[in-house]
């Protein structure tokens, strides 16, 4: 392998530069040549390249996005799309791919890589933590603090009123974000996809809430919960159910996905980024790099892609205790 090409796909996280830019020092590193491909497999397929040296990646180990931008790219769905990407890396001498993003930019790297035997690393970018094979996605440890500290500030007001607020985070199959936040910001209640909870018990736990003297109550919400009511719906069931409560409805919406990746992001960023050229240095191809009980780890592409990401039930658990 002479030369690696790298690029961001599906929606962006927290942590995308980081990696970037471990993937392109660490080729340095081994005198091989990089190549960052813009837009995901959309600017594969239109030949939007650039050589990358360690001096490319300056100052962006720090910064939210992805100086390389992302795209979902119908095209690369198509045989005649992925022929015309495969005919671009020739041209430009890529002999290895470094894919970060989520599940489907996966698939699409297995499909290429089933096509043309064209080596590929997968690195998960997503803030949802929703990719079997890894505890952790880039993005996801961002995401956590962001919702955290915003939760904070609804709680100020919120107790300053004595309202319920319920809160919507993201995560529509994927109640990581909401249970892990939930927890650390203290959440009364947590609704999330892998786990119905049921409208009698929201009740009953918010009734109890008001009656035990809490002053103000926060409820987290995943997108996709399994309640069957959306965010705004449901406020408008608990007030016609409890009229004790004032509800108010926050949905974060895309800030979850900006800012700043924390330090574990950017640490992990690093990590994967090294194992994933190396992999590729080592003859290795269709893996996803993860990090498994702290240690770097590869996972076939095929079952982080099939797999399902567990919720720790035992935090269920430990979020009922807490909310006593
Ligand atoms: P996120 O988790 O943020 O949604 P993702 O990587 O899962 O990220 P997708 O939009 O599902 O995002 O996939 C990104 C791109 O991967 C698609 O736009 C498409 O170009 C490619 N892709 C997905 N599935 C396939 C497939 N079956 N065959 C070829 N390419 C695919």
């Amino acid at each position: 392998i002479k030369k690696i090409g790298v690029l961001t796909s599906g929606g962006d996280a927290p942590g995308m530069n980081a990696a970037i830019r471990s993937v392109v020092r660490t080729c340095a590193y081994h005198h091989i040549e990089c190549i960052g491909i813009y837009r995901g497999y959309q600017g594969m397929i239109e030949g939007d390249f650039k050589e990358m040296g360690p001096r490319s990646v300056n100052n962006i180990v720090n910064k939210g996005g992805t100086i390389l931008k992302s795209a979902r790219s119908k095209e690369f769905m198509t045989p005649e799309g992925r022929k015309k990407a495969y005919d671009n890396l020739v041209n430009a001498g890529v002999n290895a791919l470094v894919v970060i993003g989520g599940d489907g930019s996966f698939t699409g790297a297995e499909v290429f890589n089933h096509e043309y035997g064209f080596p590929v690393m997968g690195i998960p970018g997503t803030i949802d933590n929703d990719i079997f094979g890894t505890s952790h996605t880039l993005g996801y440890d961002t995401a956590l603090n962001t919702v955290v500290e915003v939760i904070d500030k609804i709680r100020d007001t919120a107790s300053s009123h004595n309202r319920l607020f319920f809160v919507e985070v993201m995560g529509r199959d994927a109640g990581h974000i909401a249970l892990n936040a939930g927890i650390g910001a203290g959440a009364e209640e947590i609704l999330i996809p892998e786990e119905d909870l049921g409208l009698d018990r929201l009740l009953e736990s918010l009734k109890k809430s008001k009656a035990s003297g809490k002053s103000s109550s926060i409820v987290v919400i995943a997108e996709g919960d399994k309640i069957g009511k959306n965010v705004f719906e449901l406020k408008d069931y608990v007030e016609e159910n409890l009229p004790e409560y004032d509800v108010r409805v926050s949905v974060l919406g895309h800030m979850q996905r900006g800012g700043a990746p924390t330090c574990y992001d950017r640490v992990l960023a690093s990590r994967l980024g090294v194992k994933a050229v190396e992999s590729l240095l080592d003859g290795k191809s269709n893996f996803m790099v993860g990090v498994l009980e702290d240690k770097i780890a590869l996972t076939p592409l095929e079952q982080a892609i099939k797999g399902k990401s567990e919720i720790d039930m035992e935090l269920l658990r430990v979020s009922d205790i807490m909310s006593t």
